[in-house]
């Protein structure tokens, strides 16, 4: 019998420790370390070789040219929101971690992927649902497939009996939280449990080159629950986002060894599973004929895809003593800021006046194009004088007033434009270097927060 000893974990970082800190020396939370029980011994190499394992080589030194290139082989998925997040498809032996809230719609997108992979044999490890409720969440998508199979087991060793049995092309562990290796001794969830069945399935998913995606739960501060260390230890790192009370539901990439981390996918949630929403502009706009004041449309980019956004404002009077700002799917410092530009440079008393900002669709949007679109949103409402009718902005407003130029413009240009709009605002900045010829929509160039009042109101 091995020794049993005893550690202490940072639960926010995953630091191991022999005694218990009060802040920890390497992410400085304060009250982070738990005491988990672990095993000296490590587990015994698991066999996973098979013939065509490239880790199985013995390892000698060799010249980068005779490196033969060898085209990735990748998995193609029904979903292209999700191939394309993965950066072209799923990558032989990638181990991919899933974040998101619960509830949010993380089992369904992968159960609905699963099976609608015809031609992949698929073993989906649920520790969270029953066999019953994972078959009438299937009943729910109307999807079946021969190919699926179904594992409702939270041990590891177990795990790995059955897939050495069944030799699956594709492993789904919902969720990473629910494992338990009988190595260690701390309870499932642990900094310790995480990252040991995590390492295990690591090693599974090299050693035996088959895929496999780990979906995690999220804290309520946004990172995945359990340690920082997992994210370091996976390939790709996946973000599932979301309002629970909007239908729209957005993929990230938060890193990714194989592709870039600028992709999204956009989804929207339906009573019979996610749908991939190939136009997000047209259903993120909401569709009216007559014109309301304090409303604007901005010309955004979500990682590589332009997207057009509604903002909507409403300035009223304010009752109390402090007026109140709110923000949805917006900083709110970033609107204190953009208020006291107006206050300061225009000459707006937004100081006696209560603010409400919203992003329509639920989402949220980071992409500092979308300041001139607040800030007219703003001005709309003030003036309660609504915008003209198919006109949208992109740029980012100074402390001073200044619109200042944003990233790939031309894209932008082209989505209003495609989306039937008559004109869009940018920066002067911006202007260097564009054919605007090219365009049929009306290109107006502004250089302060003054010029664009005077075109508009
Ligand atoms: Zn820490």
């Amino acid at each position: 019998m091995s020794k049993i000893r005893t550690a202490f974990f940072c639960q926010s970082c995953g630091y191991e420790s022999a005694k218990w800190n009060g802040k920890c020396p390497s992410c400085g939370q304060w009250n982070t370390f738990v005491e988990e029980r672990v095993q000296k011994d490590t587990p015994a190499k698991q066999e996973w070789k098979t013939n065509d394992n490239p880790l199985a080589r013995t390892q000698k030194i060799i010249s980068l040219s005779e490196v033969q290139t060898i085209a990735e082989k990748r998995l193609l998925t029904p979903d292209n929101e999700l191939n394309r997040v993965l950066g072209g498809g799923i990558v032989a032996g990638s181990l991919v971690l899933v974040g998101g809230e619960p509830g949010i719609g993380k089992s369904t997108l992968f159960l609905q992927n699963a099976l609608q992979l015809k031609d992949v044999k698929t073993l989906y490890i649920s520790g969270e649902e029953s066999e019953q409720q994972i078959k009438m969440r299937a009943d729910r998508i109307r999807a079946s497939n021969e190919q699926f199979y179904l594992l409702t087991e939270t041990s590891t060793q177990t795990i790995f009996q059955e897939i050495k049995k069944l030799q699956p092309q594709l492993v789904i562990v919902d969720s990473i939280q629910t494992l338990q290796s009988p190595f260690i001794e701390s309870a499932p969830g642990s900094v310790s449990q995480i990252r040991e069945t995590t390492a295990e399935l690591q090693r599974f998913a090299k050693e035996s080159n088959t895929p496999v995606f780990l979906i995690g739960h999220i804290t309520k501060d946004g990172s995945i629950a359990g340690p920082k260390v997992l994210e370091h230890m996976v390939d790709t790192v996946l973000q599932f986002e979301g309002d629970q009370h909007y239908a729209y539901r957005i993929l990230r990439t938060i890193k990714n060894r194989f592709g870039s981390t600028a992709e999204l996918g956009i989804y929207e949630m339906t009573g019979t599973g996610l749908r991939q929403v190939t136009n997000p502009s047209e259903i993120l706009i909401s569709q009216r004929d007559d014109l309301l004041s304090g409303v604007a449309i901005s010309a955004t980019m979500e990682g590589m895809r332009p997207l057009l956004v509604e903002v909507q404002a409403l300035v009223t009077q304010s009752v109390y003593g402090t007026p109140q700002r709110t923000a949805t799917g917006f900083d709110l410092r970033r609107l204190q800021l953009l208020l006291a530009v107006l206050e300061k440079r225009g000459g707006f008393h937004f100081g006696v006046k209560d603010v409400f900002l919203n992003i329509a669709g639920g989402i949220r949007v980071e992409d500092p194009a979308i300041d001139l679109a607040v800030l007219c949103a703003l001005l709309s409402s003030y003036e309660d004088n609504a915008l003209p009718n198919k006109v949208c902005f992109a740029g980012e407003v100074g402390l001073s007033g200044e619109i200042r130029a944003v990233n790939r413009i031309e894209q932008r240009i082209a989505e209003a434009e495609k989306l039937g709009f008559d004109k869009i605002f940018i920066s002067r900045y911006n202007k260097k270097g564009i054919d605007f010829s090219k365009f049929n929509i009306e290109v107006i160039a502004v250089g302060r927060v003054e010029e664009v009042y005077q075109q508009l109101f």
